[in-house]
């Protein structure tokens, strides 16, 4: 890595370094084999010290809110990633069981474990406790945002503008190329212990094929859009390059041009790095660059930022105050229409727009950006409660969405409840929380070509 982004690493205990046979990689968040800061920091703890490298990912078949949809996406590009990494001379062990005390049972005969970085509360408590019960030193290295969350600034803010400002001078350093080097003791016959998980070790391969015996909550299934892995996100996005990217800038709103990259599912579970996709928009010197990288750094690490300095990043509370006044000052408001959970999650609404997105979320797993806003927007004004609307619109968004239960989610669905936003002229229901109507996506887009698409 680097030197100059040193700040990328953080050493998370005060243990001395063990006597152990190798370096272990707890790889919980960048599962990819490619521009992975964490894994290339690994090998070099490894070389330097004549040691092996060995990769471990933890399963947990009950991550909160994680459904099969997920799991097989997840599984995908588990069993590319073992055969990447065998490539490379480095072991993949794939262990069911709670991801920390796997890190900890392996971490009994490493000399230093390395860990990426993720910013939900879940990840960091998991890395906190291993941290506290590992005799040796944990080192976290982050690469799955383009500037670490502290370094861009050290507190929560209050609007993308003021980001902005803050990551801009940052960009070059922290879009440095991550080098691959090569690992010099290969750890692919290495001999493990695995104490109480000495029966959970998986294939990726078998994963995937019995994904439907492990337990996993099965609704809803596999998507047949997206592949997991970061080849099959390689493919998409250079597709996006030559096809899309040029006219990125004035066409990514309109969801009938589908004009976006369809990277989030991916850069949720790390199967492709940030730094990686900045710098090869930056380098295609197309026209729309410059908007992309808007929105793949200045709005993504908005979320990041929301998650890590706001203890109720997922919860209503985390609205800013303005917001949840006006809003309960509508409450009683009179709606025109009021729809169920279920009639929401069926696309059962009045709304052909609202249906289409609905529709295309369930059988995709995902849902055009723009359509995100105004998704989010109506279910606040069908339900007569904001705060259950809330709850809604994330249970719906983190069990549909392939990209969900990430801070990105979190920030989008408060976003529609007026966080990262200022106050407007205050209307029905919506109080001074930005609105948006069907009038709008007709004046502005070929909405009628979208709802066609997704008729059902
Ligand atoms: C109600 C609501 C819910 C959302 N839920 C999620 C979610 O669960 N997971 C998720 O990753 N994103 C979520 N978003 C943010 C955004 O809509 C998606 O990241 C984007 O639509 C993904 O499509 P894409 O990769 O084709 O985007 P592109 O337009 O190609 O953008 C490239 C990348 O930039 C980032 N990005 C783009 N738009 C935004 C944005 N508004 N905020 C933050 N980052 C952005 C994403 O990482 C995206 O992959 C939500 C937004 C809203 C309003």
């Amino acid at each position: 890595m680097p030197d100059k982004q040193i700040e990328r690493i953080q050493i998370l205990n005060s243990r001395p370094e063990g006597h152990g046979r190798y370096i272990l990689y707890w790889m919980q968040q960048s599962l990819r084999s490619r521009h992975n800061h964490a894994l290339e920091y690994a090998i070099s703890c490894a070389n330097r010290r004549g040691v092996a490298l060995v990769v471990c990912f933890g399963l947990t078949t009950d991550f909160p809110g994680a459904r099969l949809r997920h799991y097989h996406f997840l599984f995908e590009a588990l069993v590319e990633l073992e055969m990447e990494l065998a490539s490379r001379g480095i072991r993949l062990v794939v262990v069911e069981g709670s991801p920390p005390e796997v890190a900890i049972e392996l971490g009994k005969e490493a000399r230093l474990v390395v860990t990426d970085r993720g910013y939900l509360r879940i990840q960091r408590e998991w890395r906190t406790k291993v941290a506290a019960s590992l005799t040796c030193p944990l080192h976290q290295v982050e690469g799955d945002v383009v500037v670490p969350v502290e370094s861009a600034s050290t507190k929560e803010e209050y609007n993308a503008a003021n980001l902005r400002k803050k990551i801009t001078p940052l960009l070059e350093r922290f879009l440095a190329p991550v080098p691959e080097l090569k690992l010099e003791t290969p750890s692919r016959e290495l001999t493990l212990h695995l104490g109480a998980f000495a029966h959970s070790l998986h294939r990726p391969a078998e994963l995937v094929s019995r994904e439907n015996s492990l337990g996993i909550h099965p609704e809803p299934g596999p998507v047949t859009y997206y592949a997991g892995g970061t080849s099959a996100a390689e493919r998409l996005f250079h597709e996006f390059l030559d096809t899309k990217l040029e006219r990125y800038d004035e066409d990514r709103s309109d969801p009938s041009l589908n004009c976006v990259s369809r990277m989030s599912a991916y850069l949720h579970f790390g199967m492709i790095s940030p730094v990686y996709l900045a710098r090869e928009a930056r380098a295609s010197g197309l026209a729309g660059a410059g908007a992309y990288v808007e929105e793949l750094v200045i709005r993504r690490e908005l979320s990041m930022n929301y998650a890590f300095y706001n203890a109720h990043y997922d919860r209503y509370e985390g609205l800013p105050t303005w917001a949840r006044t006006t809003l309960e000052e509508h409450r009683g408001d009179t709606r025109r229409a009021i729809y169920t959970e279920n009639q929401l999650q069926n696309a059962e609404t009045g709304d052909p727009y609202w249906n289409a997105a609905q529709r295309e979320l369930l059988e995709t797993g995902a849902m055009h950006g723009y359509m995100r806003m105004y998704w989010g927007k109506k279910i606040l004004e069908w339900r007569p409660d904001p705060q259950e609307a809330f709850e809604i619109a994330l249970r719906l968004n983190d069990t549909f969405q392939l990209d969900g239960r990430d801070p990105n989610g979190y920030t989008g669905v408060a976003w529609c409840f007026g966080k990262h936003d200022r106050p407007w002229p205050e209307r029905d229901v919506f109080g001074k929380v930005r609105y948006m109507n069907a009038a709008g996506l007709e004046r502005k887009f070929k909405i009628k070509d979208y709802a066609a698409r997704w008729s059902g």
